[in-house]
């Protein structure tokens, strides 16, 4: 990745940076954001790699747990990968060598000697010589009636990861954007039908995948119809909703795809980098953003799979690419 001149505005915000720096405390050659999948085996390859680490992170594991039941159907928590997270898990609360810091990481600067601070919400700071972001991603939710009772019980925020338990069965997908088109394709693929709700009719004008959609038999779309409420007994058995002229209508369904998508937590980044459409941060295939010493990995990136083995894999990659940056930089 080419390096990018440091624009006016970071010089500024370095400078005042390198003035806050008085109250900085401890210096580390890296320190990673987040103790989800991707910091997590991250911080286990730093630790391996000897270099001294700090990780920021309020807690360990992530998202991680999803169990998951529909009618008729075992309950499983099959998430690939997780047991590795918890293994990293175990390995880096035990670590000697580590400096886990239980806090949430405030604000991340660039400082003029290349170096990056990480201001803490107790209001301390630390330094180090490169940073690992990764901080993940939360779901949109829709905040209607049902949606919390019924989530892992036919709701679903991924369909991903959820889709396949829905073999000929009725699904309903929610949303409004490219991704919950693609979401929707791809569930037409197993369901035996498919509703897709989009309250802003202008999505299927607009969105490259909406003439694949009007091709697929078994996918009714409901524009300009919002989802009022999820209802159901042990499980989801329908929804109910609201056209724009009041008209109401219930749907029976086996499940619920909630895709607004993924927010990323990229707070700490904002004002150092430019962000993707989607609010993701941009990176190369090594795990570099635009800055030298400062990688991100998992959820928060725009690799755009959302899986707890993708975001291992990234916050190894990312591990590596930092540790040959570091031996690389005098
Ligand atoms: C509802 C849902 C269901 C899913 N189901 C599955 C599934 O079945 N299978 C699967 O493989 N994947 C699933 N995923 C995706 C999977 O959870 C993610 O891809 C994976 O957890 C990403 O790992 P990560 O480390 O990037 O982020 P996260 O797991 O989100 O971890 C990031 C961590 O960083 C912390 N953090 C955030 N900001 C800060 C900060 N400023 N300072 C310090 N710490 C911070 C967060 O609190 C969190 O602990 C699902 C995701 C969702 C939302």
């Amino acid at each position: 990745m080419s390096e990018t001149p440091i624009s006016p505005h970071e010089l500024a915000a370095n400078e005042s940076a390198a003035n806050e720096s008085s109250s900085s405390g401890d210096t580390y050659e890296i320190a990673i954001v987040g103790g989800g999948p991707a910091g997590l085996v991250a911080t286990r390859y730093c630790l391996h790699a000897h270099l001294s680490t700090a990780l920021v992170a309020p807690e360990l594991g992530g998202k991680v747990g999803y169990p998951f039941v529909i009618r008729g159907m075992e309950p499983v928590d099959s998430v690939w990968g997780a047991q590795v997270v918890h293994e990293c898990e175990t390995a880096v609360a035990r670590s000697p060598e580590l400096k886990h810091i239980r806090e949430q990481a405030a604000h991340l600067a660039h400082l003029p000697d290349g170096r990056f601070q990480v201001h803490l919400a107790g209001g301390s700071s630390i330094r180090a010589r490169a940073v690992i972001v990764a901080t993940g991603a939360s779901a949109q939710r829709l905040y209607v009636a049902g949606e919390k009772e019924y989530w892992g019980r036919g709701v679903s925020f991924s369909a991903v990861s959820h889709a396949h338990f829905f073999k000929d069965r009725a699904v309903a997908v929610v949303g409004g954007s490219q991704r919950t088109l693609v979401a929707t394709l791809e569930l037409a693929d197993i369901a035996r039908h498919v509703y897709l709700i989009l309250a802003r009719p202008q999505a299927m004008q607009e969105l490259p995948a909406a003439p694949l959609l009007r091709r697929q038999r078994n996918v009714t779309p409901f524009v300009g119809w919002e989802v009022q409420q999820i209802y159901g007994d042990d499980f989801v058995s329908g929804i109910g909703l609201v056209g724009s002229n009041g008209e109401t209508r219930q749907l029976a369904v086996d499940g619920v795809f909630i895709q607004f998508g993924l927010l990323p937590n990229n707070e700490l980044v904002r004002d150092l980098l430019e962000l993707d459409e989607e609010g993701h941060i941009p990176i190369d295939h090594r795990c570099q953003t635009r800055i030298p010493g400062l990688f991100a990995a998992g959820d928060v990136t725009n690799i755009q799979s959302e899986q707890v083995l993708v975001a291992v894999g990234e916050g190894a990659k990312a591990a590596l690419s930092a540790w040959q940056y570091l031996v690389t930089q005098h």
